[in-house]
């Protein structure tokens, strides 16, 4: 076995995509879920039919508490966690950020920025040398996502610097860490931002053309966990397009 890896928010999108990939890569996997428990279920029983291991554990975790209880599960069922992919994220409603209120903008930061810190900071308390870790950071860190989501592309901004922070601080210690900042991604995300169709609706506008899938951004996840990044540490990998 490669190790234990634990994807916080696995049940879809960009989070199931890499918990697949990286359980046929050979890792144990922990997929973690907030409210989807049949959509975890549904990623956790495919892997277990290729012949993988893992295991759905649910976690808010934007919560001190229940952050901690999620790297205990994974260690009690599956081993100490070796590796970390910080996917779980959330944007809200397309908006101006004069429209928008504190409590949304608090929310958004919550299951952003402190949903990161949190996983980020238990797994450098219990991450033996060889361990890794991958932050998601969107390309609206970069854009800035104006009269859509400021809030959430600012949210982002703070992972790219805990990432480059945390990288620097734990690089002498043998654990490496890293962000990928994807551009428009299929998934079900931006339903949640009032627009289904919005990465049709871009995606011809980009460089590539087109807009770009889960798998595509798993591979680049899959690869900075890897011993083939070995001397890739405080990096942000754009998959974008070329946007
Ligand atoms: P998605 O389809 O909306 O999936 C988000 C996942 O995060 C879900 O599994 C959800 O679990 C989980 N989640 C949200 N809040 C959580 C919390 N507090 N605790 C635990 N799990 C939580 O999103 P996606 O498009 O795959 O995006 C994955 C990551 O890539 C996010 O960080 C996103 O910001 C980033 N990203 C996406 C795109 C894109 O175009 N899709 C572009 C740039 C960056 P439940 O469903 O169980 O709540």
């Amino acid at each position: 076995m490669k190790g234990v890896a634990l994807v916080t928010g696995g049940s879809r999108g960009i989070g199931a995509a890499t918990a697949k990939l990286l359980a046929r890569q050979g890792y144990a996997v922990g997929v973690n879920y907030r409210l989807r428990a049949e959509s975890a279920a549904r990623v956790v029983g495919e892997i277990e039919q290729s012949g993988g291991r893992a295991l759905a554990v649910q976690a808010d975790v934007s919560i001190e508490t229940e952050v901690v209880r999620l790297f205990d599960e994974i260690e009690q069922r599956l081993g100490p966690v070796t590796h970390l992919v910080n996917n779980a994220g959330a944007l809200f409603t397309q908006s101006r950020l004069v429209d928008m209120d504190l409590e949304r903008f608090n929310r958004v930061m919550l299951a952003n920025t402190t949903s990161c810190f949190l996983c980020c900071r238990e797994a450098a308390r219990r991450m033996q040398p060889g361990g890794a870790i991958v932050n998601l950071s969107s390309i609206a860190a970069q854009l800035g996502a104006p009269f859509e989501y400021v809030d959430y592309a600012a949210a982002k901004g703070a992972v790219n610097s805990l990432t480059k922070g945390l990288a620097k601080e734990l690089a002498a210690e043998g654990i490496r860490v890293n962000a990928v900042s994807p551009g428009l991604i299929y998934t079900d995300i931006h339903a949640d931002g009032g627009e289904p169709g919005r990465v049709d609706r871009l995606g011809p506008t980009l460089p590539m053309q087109r807009g770009g899938t889960a798998e595509e951004v798993a591979n680049a996840i899959a690869w900075l966990l890897s011993d083939q990044a070995s001397y890739v540490t405080g990096a942000i990998l754009e998959v974008a397009g070329g946007r």
